[in-house]
Parts: C-alpha cells; structure tokens; sequence
C-alpha cells in the first residue's frame, strides 16, 4: 500500500491542477463535450482501454492488473450545475452561469490521478480495475441508468464510490450501511373544482377550500400510515390558485416532494397521496388530476461492503476520523449501481475548520478543501487493494 500512497503523495500537485482546470471549465448535466473528452485522453495516454459514449456521455476506462482477481468499479460524476459561480478563487468558472458546485470536478481529479498511481503499480495489482466516469448525476433521470444499460457494469463484482462532503472536515469520512441517501420524487396534483363568484359561494365548489384539506390531510400520510419507526417526508413545496380576491378559483395546482429510503415505504407513500386526493374530491364533488414522478431511488448501501471499506480507512493516511452518518435527505444515482451489484457509497469530508463559513453544496460559493481529494483517491485505492488481495486468499479447509 506504501507504494499506491507515494504514487498519491507524488502526484498530488497534478490531481490540483486537473482539479482546477476541471474548475474553470464546468459543463452541464447531458451537454458535457470537453470534459469526457479530456477524461477519455488521461486514460488513452496511460494505455487503458477506453470506452467513450457509454450510455451517452460517459467514458469508461479500464486497468488490468498483472495478476488475477476480481472486476472492481470505481465511479466518479463529471457534472456541474446552471449557477453562477460567487467565490474568489483564482480558477473561479470561466462559464457564465455554470459551476461546479457539488464537488464533481474534485471526484473527476480524484479518480484520474488514481488511474494513474495504479497503473504504475500495475504489476502488482490483481484483477482489473474499471473507472466508470458518469455525466449528468445532477438532472433526471441522470446518467448512471444509461450507463447501467450499456453496459459499464458488465463483469463487476463490486463498486465503490465517495463524494466530497463540505458538511464534514477534511479528515472525516462518513460510513452508513443501509439506506444512505433518500428517494427523491415530485408529485403534482390539479384539484378541479367549480369558479364562481366570491359572494356565491353556493354556486362553486371551491377548489382553494378542498386543496387546502388536501394539504393539511397529506400531514397524515406520515403522522399515521408511515410505520413510526420508518421515516419519509411530505412536502407540498407550491400552492397555486391564480385569481382575483373576490373570485372562487375554478382550479389548484399543488406540487410537492416526498422523500423516502424503503420502496415499500415509497409505494405507500405514493398510494396515500392520491386517496387523501381523492377523498377530499370526492367529499366536495370535484375533480382532480394526480401524477408522482420518481426521482432516483434509495441509495442503499451493502452491509458488508460498507464495514469492509470502513475498517481499511481507518489506517489511510489523512484519515482522522470515520464515523456514522445519518442518512441523508439529498438524492444520489450511485443508487442504481447498488441495484445492480453489491458496493458503499461513502462521504468524504471536504470542510475546513479555519474557514469562517462553510457553504453548503449547490451554493453559489461553495468550496471544497484540495487535501480531501487526496485522502479520497487513498481510501478508494486501498479498498480496491485490499478487496481483491481478500478474494484471492484461498479459504482455508476445516
Ligand atoms: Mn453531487
């Protein structure tokens, strides 16, 4: 390991250049052009086996080790997001109103420089290595599916990825087993009712009045029918009834989200909005239309896997503190990697303590500390060293 980590050490000026450069030149979820290109040219000039276009922009590379052992994934997003960047760093955006606020581009450095830190210890590595460079995480339906489809995950075995977490300092990593991150899904409801004349009330069925049943009554869905030991969140984030103040409004748009870990959970949830819809319409004579559109699922991370790479961070250097993260609320498409093979997503933290503010991901002055990258590019080439050392080890006879 000493090797792979004076690779790390070594290289750790260019993975900040690359990094910054990433930085300055942010292009957005399913328009991205220059950046898989320049991924797919980083490999080509290690003599990977480099696969462009992967289930539309991605771009897969692949290492083989000198030795036999297992396929292991590692991915990384390549995204960034329509806003306009408000930091006073020196390699600030140069893309009016695109940036990478999420800390993809730190993910695209982390993973490049790795490639290359393996591949010169590649005769000494066991089985092959597959970086998957994903577009498009930020934008439904994101790009892992496409990916997926096409297959980036054909004889893997198992899948690592991190993300660069500006929640916690550099030097903590976040493991959670289980439901890690939430389903994200949107529901949209149209309460058709009767306008009317605001003093005739009699005359209409006042859509304001039943969609606002509506809203208190979905309060129930996780009050009474989510199991108290289960969490989920109804949300109605848009009320829309455009009218006059002495006019009945003829119709309500009401929009939401509804954010869950379990499917079953998902499901119920998705049920329960509609029969409180219903009822409400039902009660009042009115209409409505109902649609719930599915964001990306749960990410749900595999047991085994998780404590595997938690126990080998423990002794990677820069590594001061791995911890238990709550599940988080946000939405991730490492999920469908998880559904297809086993694997842990984890948190890398990316905060400073000296610094007097930290801006959350998605904020127009958010940043991450450089140094995270290094302890991410250690934690994930230990776990694909110590995985494969693992499968080769011949179980003993009893
Ligand atoms: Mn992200």
């Amino acid at each position: 390991m000493e090797k792979l980590f004076q690779q790390l050490d070594q290289l750790y000026p260019e993975m900040v250049e690359v990094f910054r450069h990433l930085h300055m030149h942010p292009e957005l979820s399913f328009e991205e052009v220059e950046t898989p290109k320049y991924i797919a040219s980083y490999h080509t000039a290690l003599g990977h086996e480099v696969r462009t276009g992967v289930g539309g922009r991605g771009v897969v590379a692949k290492l083989k080790g000198a030795k036999p052992g297992p396929t292991i994934a590692l991915r990384a997003d390549f995204d960034a997001l329509p806003i306009q960047e408000e930091t006073d760093l020196p390699h600030k955006s140069k893309v009016d109103g695109v940036m990478h606020a999420c800390g993809h581009d730190g993910h695209t450095a982390e993973l490049l420089i790795l490639a290359k830190a393996l591949n010169r210890i590649q005769n000494e590595l066991e089985g092959t290595i597959v970086f998957i460079h994903q577009h498009a995480e930020e934008y439904q339906p994101g790009g892992a599916i496409a990916m997926i489809e096409d297959g980036c995950l054909e004889g893997v075995e198992v899948i690592f990825g991190t993300h660069l977490w500006a929640n916690a300092h550099v030097g903590e990593i976040g493991f959670r087993s289980g439901p890690a991150m939430a389903a994200a899904d949107r529901f949209h409801i149209t309460i058709q009712g009767k306008g009317g004349h605001g003093a005739q009330p009699h005359l209409t069925k006042d859509s304001v009045v039943i969609a606002s049943q509506v809203v208190t009554n979905l309060q129930q869905i996780v009050a009474r029918r989510v199991d108290p030991l289960e969490s989920a969140v109804v949300s109605v984030g848009n009320f829309v009834a455009k009218n006059a103040f002495n006019v009945i409004a003829d119709s309500v748009e009401l929009t939401g989200t509804a954010r869950t870990f379990k499917e079953d959970v998902r499901y119920l949830v998705e049920a329960e909005i509609e029969r409180i819809v219903k009822g409400a319409c039902l009660s009042a004579d009115a209409d409505y239309k109902y649609k719930f559109v599915r964001g990306y699922p749960a990410c749900v991370n595999h047991p085994e896997e998780t404590e595997f790479v938690a126990e080998i961070a423990e002794s990677v250097p820069g590594v001061t503190n791995v911890y238990e993260t709550a599940p988080q609320m946000g939405g991730e498409d490492f999920s469908y990697y998880l559904q297809h093979v086993k694997g842990t997503f984890f948190f890398t933290g990316a905060g400073d303590p000296e610094w007097e503010e930290t801006y959350p991901h998605h904020h127009p002055k958010f940043k991450v500390n450089e140094k995270a990258m290094l302890v991410a590019a250690k934690t994930l080439g230990k776990a694909v060293i110590e995985y494969a050392r693992k499968q080769s080890q011949v179980p003993v006879e009893r």
